[in-house]
């Protein structure tokens, strides 16, 4: 008997980073301050919903775009904080996490040779997604030290291949923020083309400094070539949850749920059922920014007793700091060091880049217990 040889389809990918730092701060007992989720309660209302609509009986699957009630809050919710109208029979699809989203976004329009405009460092399921696909990602990097858009250079690469750019704001790892003129300037670039938007907007709640998030949905042009991806794991503090959704205009999200559904058909229904009554309270997102705000603000107050040097973040989970001053070791070996030997794990940000930049940049998480950030830099003023 033969066994068949696999062909890997992704042959440079390894195990991504987020799980290989947690695996490791399990085996070293370390404080997880790498992979981003919270380790803080989430609402027990939100529980105590899933619980009801379970013992209701709605367990059995729900429309395969997403439970029409969902979709329902979705667009009234979009309307209050982005002034525009979405119809939540053809534009809005329910999706199992917002990774998930972006994958389905980028296999529905790309095809072989097609070119994606990533901006880097960029969030580790991009370039992945994009070349699985057979098509290129045109990697653009971010300029220091704030971590912005180059948009004469974006201007530079844009080729008849252009098939998507990739947004991501508020940005991981970086915690940067797209402004107005920024989505001006994109604007301007593709008003004229045939080149699709992917938004990841995952973190759109978690923006600080009285900074608003500038969602694509704000701007009808473009809007109009665009698929908006949202998670509910981050505004609702359960990212274990795995559910989210993508907004597309209506031609765009038809070919979006061919992709969709013969691939996951309908996501878990009594999530849906506890998270359109959740949703429909403004209190249920409204305060995410300041709550994480006040991580993050402790987090840079803790962290001045050390010699790490923040980059600053103005949204996500996430501050960047540099280790330049402290050590001159890859980001990887200091992130590894510091988990077993300190007992705090993190993200070197090389991670984010596919050459594996290094620029002596660690990525911590903050969205946990005071108690925890304090403990972990009890740690780190070690070193
Ligand atoms: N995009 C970014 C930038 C993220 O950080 C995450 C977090 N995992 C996601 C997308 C995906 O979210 P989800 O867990 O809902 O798939
Ligand atoms: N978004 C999370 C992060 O950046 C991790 C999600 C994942 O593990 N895929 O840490």
């Amino acid at each position: 008997m033969s066994v068949p040889t696999i062909q890997s389809k992704l042959p440079n990918i390894g195990e991504t980073i987020f799980t290989v730092m947690s695996s490791l701060a399990v085996e070293y007992k370390a404080i997880n301050l790498g992979q981003g989720f919270p380790d803080y309660p989430m609402s027990d209302e939100l529980i105590s919903l899933v619980n009801f609509h379970m013992k209701k009986g709605h367990n059995q699957y729900v429309h395969m775009n997403g439970l029409p009630l969902l979709r329902k809050v979705i667009a009234e919710k979009v309307c209050r904080l982005y002034k525009q109208q979405i119809d939540p029979e053809e534009e809005i699809t329910v999706t199992p996490g917002g990774t998930y989203a972006i994958y389905t976004a980028l296999t529905t329009v790309l095809k072989p040779g097609d070119e994606v405009i990533v901006f880097e460092p960029a969030y580790d399921s991009y370039i992945p997604n994009i070349e699985i696909n057979g098509a290129v990602p045109i990697l653009i990097p971010l300029t220091l030290p704030d971590y912005k858009i180059d948009w004469v250079e974006v201007k530079k690469q844009i080729t008849p291949k252009t098939r998507m750019i990739m947004l991501n704001s508020p940005h991981n790892p970086t915690g940067s923020v797209l402004r107005p003129e920024d989505l001006a300037k994109l604007e301007e670039l593709v008003i004229e083309t045939n080149i699709f938007i992917v938004s990841d907007e995952v973190y759109e709640h978690l923006i600080f400094d009285g900074i608003q998030h500038e969602s694509i949905l704000k701007y009808p042009e473009l809007y109009k070539r665009s698929f908006v991806c949202f998670s509910f794991g981050k505004v609702f503090h359960c990212t274990g949850w795995k559910l989210g959704y993508c907004i597309a205009p209506p031609a765009l999200m038809k070919e979006f749920r061919k992709v969709h559904q013969f691939n996951c058909f309908s996501c878990n229904s009594p999530m849906q059922f506890a998270v359109a009554d959740f949703l429909r309270e403004e209190e249920s997102y409204n305060s995410v920014g300041i709550f994480l705000q006040k991580k993050r603000d402790l987090f840079l107050h803790l962290m001045q007793q050390t010699r790490f040097k923040p980059i600053p973040s103005h949204g996500s989970y996430f501050q960047l700091y540099s280790f330049s001053e402290l050590s001159d070791e890859s980001e990887r070996d200091l992130a590894i060091r510091l988990t077993k030997d300190y007992g705090v794990a993190t993200i070197p940000t090389s991670a984010f880049y596919k050459n594996s930049k290094d620029d002596k940049v660690l990525r911590f998480c903050f969205a946990k217990k005071d108690e925890t950030l304090e403990e972990a830099v009890n740690r780190l003023n070690k070193l």
